[in-house]
């Protein structure tokens, strides 16, 4: 069963209940309001018949009967009778009874104190009276013709509104329901309208205040969740076909070569090992993506080690040289290291060999010279590396936008790329929480500038600066 149905039926059910109890009290007390304002008149008129018939010397019972008689009175179908102590009727109002055929209808009654009971619509009363030290029974009965009457209008009176108010609360409940449950509908319509491709949106009602903004809010914060983890997906995929196509031309290039013509035995061997250098390449690349993919969900997971940053220069110098005859990596070290640790730091290896060679690629990329002299320096906290070249530079109110996924400056058309790297370097720097400066003068060169601190603790990052 639907929610609004079975609301609709609660809240109906529950209002008749309500009414249905009211109704049902209103009338009880009428009832008994009705009866004991009956009981009273009818004592008063036994009362009243009583005293005149005793009290007042003069007067004859037949005289009392005209006046019982002639008295405008709200009770129908009175009779009186008084008796004295030995139950014999003193009085009567109507002709034909008879001890013998009154006493029958008062059996049930106590003769020692006044008392009153209901039968057939009819109310008996018994009032022991009296007077000058001689005990008299006045019986009294009548119908309550009025008060049942007004009790059967009550009742229809009753039964009329509890239907209207039957239908008007349905229909309440019907309005009611459907407006309680609008914001859900539109909230069900809202995240139908939620794709993979739009997982950026959001359920707009989450401004509000109320429970379903809250259910509003937890679904938009697993939106982010989920968008972050689409995001990362996508960005391990384009990141990895970015890294590995280089390797890849280099081994496809090797092996057409190899295949010209037939070679001897030594030169095929070269070749394969030069292609073996390249496949591991790429197993260092796929598994430092794996890392970093891992990263932007779980920063935690990304394992930190000393690093010897020249080596990791020397090892990238090396890979690019191979794949790119052109290439002119020069090392320098802007003052020399007394001790290996000078220029040690915590890092992730394969994250960093990644950042270093998009630098250099980069750096040879966009030079005519393919040269680039990389320094290194250090103090006690941090290593700084230089990337220094002399190519095309950057136009200057680019430089903002370079580690933007996909950004590619406007001078830089005539080299092959996809706009990745430099989002990867930012992302690695972030993880090791270096600092990168850019300096660039168009058609003169360009400065990377990277500080790297010498403790970068793991997880420092945050999930969303990952994957920006
Ligand atoms: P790609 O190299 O694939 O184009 P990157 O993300 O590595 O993408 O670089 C982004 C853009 O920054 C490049 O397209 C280029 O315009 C500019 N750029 C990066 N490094 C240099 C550099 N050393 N000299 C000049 N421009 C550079």
């Amino acid at each position: 069963m639907k929610i609004k149905t079975k609301l609709t039926i609660n809240f109906t059910l529950l209002v008749a209940a309500i009414l249905a109890v009211a109704s049902i009290s209103v009338y009880l007390f009428s009832l008994r309001y009705r009866q004991y304002d009956f009981y009273l008149r009818l004592r008063h008129k036994a009362l009243n018949t009583a005293t005149l018939l005793l009290n007042i010397k003069d007067i004859s019972p037949g005289l009392l009967k005209i006046i019982d008689e002639t008295t405008i009175s709200t009770l129908r179908d009175v009779k009186v009778w008084v008796l004295d102590e030995s139950k014999k009727i003193l009085y009567s109002n109507t002709d034909s009874a008879s001890t013998a055929q009154i006493l029958p209808a008062f059996s049930y009654m106590r003769w020692t104190d006044s008392n009153f009971r209901t039968k057939d619509d009819k109310v008996y009363l018994c009032i022991v009276y009296n007077y000058n030290k001689h005990k008299y029974y006045v019986l009294t009965t009548a119908e309550d013709y009025y008060g049942m009457a007004e009790l059967k209008n009550l009742r229809f009176i009753l039964i009329i509104v509890f239907a209207i108010s039957m239908i008007l609360t349905v229909l309440a409940a019907i309005l009611n329901t459907r407006q309680s449950l609008q914001p859900i509908k539109e909230l069900i319509r809202q995240v139908d309208e939620i794709k993979a491709s739009n997982l950026h949106s959001r359920l707009s009602m989450a401004n509000n205040k109320d429970e379903i903004a809250e259910l509003a809010k937890t679904f938009n914060k697993m939106l982010e969740r989920l968008e972050q983890a689409f995001e990362t997906e996508r960005m391990f995929v384009s990141n990895a076909s970015h890294e590995l196509r280089t390797p890849v031309t280099a081994i496809k290039g090797q092996i057409e070569v190899a295949l010209i013509k037939n070679r001897p035995a030594e030169e095929y061997q070269r070749v394969l090992r030069s292609i073996l250098d390249d496949v591991n390449n790429m197993s260092t690349i796929i598994n430092g993506f794996l890392e970093l993919a891992e990263a932007s969900t779980e920063p935690a997971r990304i394992k930190f080690e000393k690093v010897r940053l020249d080596e990791l220069i020397f090892a990238v110098k090396d890979d690019l040289a191979r794949q790119n005859k052109g290439y002119n990596v020069y090392v320098d070290f802007e003052k020399f290291p007394e001790e290996e640790d000078s220029i040690t730091i915590n890092g992730n290896p394969r994250l960093l060999k990644i950042m270093i060679s998009n630098l250099i690629d980069n750096a040879c990329k966009f030079s005519p010279n393919r040269k680039v002299t990389v320094k290194i320096n250090y103090d006690e906290n941090t290593v700084d590396l230089k990337f220094i070249d002399e190519g095309i530079g950057i136009p200057e109110d680019e430089i903002k936008y370079i580690f933007e996924p996909l950004y590619r400056t406007r001078n830089s058309t005539g080299q092959v790329g996809s706009g990745i790297g430099l989002s990867i370097v930012n992302r690695i720097a972030l993880l090791h929480q270096a600092k990168i400066e850019v300096h660039s003068v168009l058609n003169k060169g360009t400065l990377f500038h990277i500080s790297l601190p010498r403790t970068a603790s793991e997880a420092k990052t945050e999930v969303k600066a990952l994957i920006s």
